[in-house]
């Protein structure tokens, strides 16, 4: 087993996550490894202490009163590549994933530039843009299991869909996954700074954890339904729809999880009602037990 890092108390997780929302974790550490992620959950477990591992932060909503076990923050971010295969720690962000591929010569991943994150959490999310996700590029993963346990995966194990993966029930942890991707010369390579471009034209600027709802279905975006709705700068508290975009909700800094929430359901309610299309948040929502709350 790794050795076991720095644990830190009282740390605020609000000012590590897009969002600048969340109270203080009683235990913080940074895993630099693999064999690292693996000593802490092992650490929390001998504490009976809960646990719950993040990358970017790009897609959490920390609770107000913070977490009352250990966050483990996953830096983890060895990468290494043999023919169109890419191996890489989750905790290296997509964007270094990206640079990686170009540079051994490698595509199929050029429309998730600009998509903030971890690969860790993209695996957990089935991230994606532009009609390419995780479930498109993952080979194999490797997995730590609730009990302790790694163990390898295949894709299929997964049972991907639309920003959706197993793990959601199951909680492992992603340590590390394989990547199986195309020779640029194979494939029609697209032009990343269209994507750059799009994003930067279209996306909200501020505090957010970019779209809060799933889309419904392909023809009708919650984005849409929500600006129907008449919601666009609908606020409570410091958070409030995006003027720009109905499905980002923006912290103006003072903005709190209990606003989140509240505003949530006063989207989800109102939709329901307009268009009887019942909405699902894409945010992961966690009280201070690291329990998903219900929107
Ligand atoms: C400006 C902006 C634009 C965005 N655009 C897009 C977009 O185009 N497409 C899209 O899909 N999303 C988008 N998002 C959302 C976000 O980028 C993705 O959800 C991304 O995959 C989050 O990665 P992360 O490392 O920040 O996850 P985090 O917020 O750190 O974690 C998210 C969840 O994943 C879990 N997790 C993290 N690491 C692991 C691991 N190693 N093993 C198991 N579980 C883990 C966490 O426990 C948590 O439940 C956007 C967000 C922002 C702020």
């Amino acid at each position: 087993m790794g050795k076991l890092p720095d644990i830190q108390l009282d740390v605020k997780l609000a000012q590590l996550t897009s969002y600048k929302i969340g109270g203080k974790a009683d235990f913080y550490s940074i895993a630099n490894s693999s064999d690292e992620i693996v000593a802490l959950v092992q650490y929390a477990k001998e504490k009976n202490i809960p646990y719950f591992i993040f990358g970017g932060g790009f897609n959490t909503v920390f609770s107000d009163k913070g977490f009352r076990g250990l966050v483990i923050h996953n830096k983890a971010k060895k990468i290494e590549v043999e023919g169109n295969m890419l191996m890489c720690d989750s905790g290296i962000l997509l964007a270094l994933v990206i640079v990686e591929a170009k540079k051994n010569g490698l595509g199929g991943v050029m429309e998730l530039k600009g998509l903030p994150g971890t690969v860790g959490g993209a695996v957990y999310g089935n991230a994606g843009a532009h009609g390419v996700s995780m479930s498109d590029l993952l080979y194999k993963a490797l997995l730590l299991d609730k009990d302790g346990n790694v163990k390898e995966v295949e894709n299929d194990y997964f049972e991907f869909s639309y920003r959706m993966s197993k793990l959601k029930q199951t909680k492992e942890i992603v340590l590390n996954v394989t990547l199986k991707l195309p020779k640029i010369s194979e494939t029609d390579e697209v032009d990343a700074g269209d994507f750059v471009e799009f994003r930067a034209n279209k996306q909200p600027k501020g505090f957010s954890a970019g779209s809060f709802f799933k889309n419904p279905s392909p023809d009708k975006s919650a984005g849409y339904l929500i600006d129907q709705a008449g919601l666009k700068g609908e606020r409570v508290g410091g958070i409030m729809v995006s003027d720009l975009h109905g499905n980002w909700l923006i912290n103006d800094g003072t903005g709190t999880q209990a606003d989140v929430v509240e505003l949530a359901k006063k989207i989800k309610k109102t939709v329901m009602d307009r268009f009887d299309i019942e909405l699902f948040p894409e945010n992961i929502i966690i009280d201070e037990y690291g329990k998903s709350i219900d929107i």
